[in-house]
């Protein structure tokens, strides 16, 4: 047994946790969770601070956590719990897995992208001030380790996963120090370490067209931290939507997974949110498991359990956002029927 940290969060964060432990406890994964609280909900149970140290310290221990939602109150002077988390955790490389589902038809089919961001520079640095009353400024940070860093993480994923090619998004004709240096390092990891691995840069803007054009011309996607979050909800869309987005975020001893989607207030609490974001987080943790602790029945867990939602999609089973009726709690029967 592996113990994880669970944190349900905010919003449909709690309806989806629950609905991704019972089919897990259903595939008899192999994980025990820990719950924990972030967010607004560490405030509603009397913290005064939305990411407890007693939540990160719990990460600390058990090295992964499976996280819903957070909320950041705004105007309230509290920092975002994913960007603290993050960065606190050094959780510096975010991966996101974007590929056609079956049984959940949208306007392009064979799209197979992961997008990999950095996670702790450019313009979420959090470094803003104001020069007068009337002119405030937002401060890009690259750093050259960070740079090197994702750059050599990018490309070390892309050998493991079998993955042919990856192309770096940027925009360094105008930003040419800071985007500069992302594209310089990345260039010096593949044309040093990586050679075997096919290299391109793309100006953001024009890969912006390229990829509504036709995404099943890209295969893995290296981005600083903006690009990487905007492309990431823009990829969501090809695939259906932000309720079959997983993602992870990585740092050399943790490893949080998340689905890309927020807190989705409008939905909240009518068991309508789509738990699969969630559950294919959870299957890229039992990967991870797997990976890092050599464990086969953490792989062989995450296989059954991505069989089992691929057939159930299959089989038109589906909640509102992709076209269904099932409900949250229902979809996660479906599933579990089909382990
Ligand atoms: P936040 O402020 O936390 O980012 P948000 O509602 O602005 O919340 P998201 O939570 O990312 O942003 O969601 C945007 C919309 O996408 C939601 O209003 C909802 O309609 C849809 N959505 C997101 N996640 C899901 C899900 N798991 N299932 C169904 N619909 C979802």
């Amino acid at each position: 047994m592996h113990t994880a940290v669970l944190i349900p969060g905010d919003g449909i964060g709690p309806e989806v946790s629950v609905a991704v432990r019972q089919v897990l406890e259903a595939a008899e994964a192999p994980v025990r969770f820990v719950e924990c609280q972030a967010g607004e909900a560490a405030l509603e149970a009397g913290h005064d601070n939305l990411l407890p140290e007693e939540t990160v310290e719990a990460i600390r221990s058990h090295g992964v956590a499976l996280k819903g939602p957070c909320t950041t109150p705004i105007g309230k002077g509290f920092r975002s719990v994913n960007v603290a988390l993050r960065k606190t955790l050094n959780l510096f490389a975010a991966v996101r897995p974007v590929r056609n589902l079956p049984g959940v038809k949208t306007r392009y089919e064979n799209v197979d992208i992961v997008i990999i961001r950095e996670n702790t520079e450019g313009l979420y640095s959090g470094v803003e001030n104001f020069i007068t009353d009337e002119v405030v400024a937002s401060m890009k940070v690259a750093t050259r380790p960070a740079c090197h860093r994702i750059a050599l993480w990018a490309f070390r994923y892309a050998t493991r996963q079998r993955r042919k090619a990856i192309t770096v998004l940027h925009k360094a004709n105008i930003m040419k120090l800071t985007d500069g240096m992302f594209i310089e390092e990345a260039k010096r990891v593949h044309e040093q370490d990586y050679p075997n691995i096919e290299y391109s840069e793309l100006i953001i803007d024009a890969a912006s067209m390229k990829i509504v054009q036709d995404p099943t011309q890209f295969d893995v996607i290296l981005c600083e931290n903006l690009y990487g979050d905007i492309m990431s909800d823009l990829c969501a869309g090809f695939v259906g939507g932000l309720g079959v987005s997983p993602g992870a975020n990585f740092g050399t001893e943790h490893a949080v997974f998340e689905a890309v989607h927020g807190s989705a207030p409008t939905i909240a609490g009518k068991n309508v949110a789509n738990p699969l974001a969630l559950l294919m987080s959870a299957t890229m943790m039992l990967e991870y498991l797997a990976e890092s602790r050599s464990d086969e029945s953490c792989g062989a867990a995450a296989s059954k359990i991505r069989a089992a939602y691929d057939r159930a999609l299959g089989d038109g089973q589906k909640t509102q956002d992709l076209g269904g009726e099932l409900t949250t709690t229902a979809f996660a029967r479906a599933i579990s029927e089909r382990l």
